[in-house]
């Protein structure tokens, strides 16, 4: 799960924070801040994207429009959360947390609580799963038809795959340029900072790619820092 800096509340043009009615008229602003990508999937929506409430906004009406508590999410990890109020503490969140070094991503398209964690932080790392979904995949009780998110990601890693058998080939930077354009129009950032972690150079590019990711949980070679709470974590 990519960690990000949401940033401060948007502005108008001239400097006045927005005022907003409704939730969605952020949508704007946290496309243009995040890119077009599901916060807690990773995968790319350039329709169907829609803002997402950390907190349900059912559950806690009064954080409907509070800014730190958007986020964007695709239709299937946003269904999979309750309606009911929960406790955000029991969770890692991608503006909060180095969610680069809580899981860890496969080949056939899994996300697992990362091996490094102590047995406290792989169970919040479980429970994010649980909460999101992202976990689900043919055989699992919840798993719906339609859901492809474990499918997609499995996909992405073969494309992945593909592009960094293509840079060994022809190890040049017009090569990498391209890698970094198919990065971004496939999604999957953690996907892509998996199969290249060997090659420190894309992965600061992916980094640098992906709008907002929180560079800080990164060490120079790519590699998540080792920690899973950030400074000023609001949760
Ligand atoms: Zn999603």
């Amino acid at each position: 799960m990519r960690p990000i800096n949401r940033g401060d509340k948007p502005t108008d043009h001239q400097g006045h924070l927005l005022a907003v009615r409704e939730a969605s008229e952020y949508k704007e602003a946290l496309e243009r801040r995040l890119g077009p990508f599901c916060s807690y999937c990773e995968r790319r929506l350039t329709v169907s994207l829609a803002v997402e409430h950390m907190q349900g906004k059912l559950a806690v009406p009064a954080l409907e429009l509070e800014w730190s508590n958007l986020l964007l999410a695709c239709s299937n990890c946003n269904s999979a959360k309750p309606k009911s109020e929960i406790d955000l503490t029991l969770y890692y969140w991608p503006d909060t947390h180095n969610t680069a070094r809580a899981f860890t991503y496969d080949d056939a398209g899994d996300v697992h609580p990362a091996p490094a964690l102590t047995p406290g932080e792989s169970q919040t790392a479980s429970r994010t799963l649980e909460l999101t979904g992202l976990d689900r995949r043919p055989g699992h009780p919840k798993w719906r038809q339609g859901d492809r998110r474990w499918e997609d990601r499995r996909d992405a890693w073969k494309i992945a795959q593909d592009q960094h058998e293509d840079l060994q080939r022809r190890p040049t930077s017009t090569q990498r340029d391209k890698v970094l354009r198919v990065a971004r129009q496939t999604g999957y950032f953690s996907v892509w900072m998996t199969v290249f972690r060997d090659d420190a150079d894309m992965c600061r590019r992916f980094i640098g790619a992906f709008p907002n990711t929180a560079v800080e949980c990164f060490e120079e070679s790519g590699a998540p820092k080792p920690f899973t709470e950030r400074e000023g974590a609001s949760v």
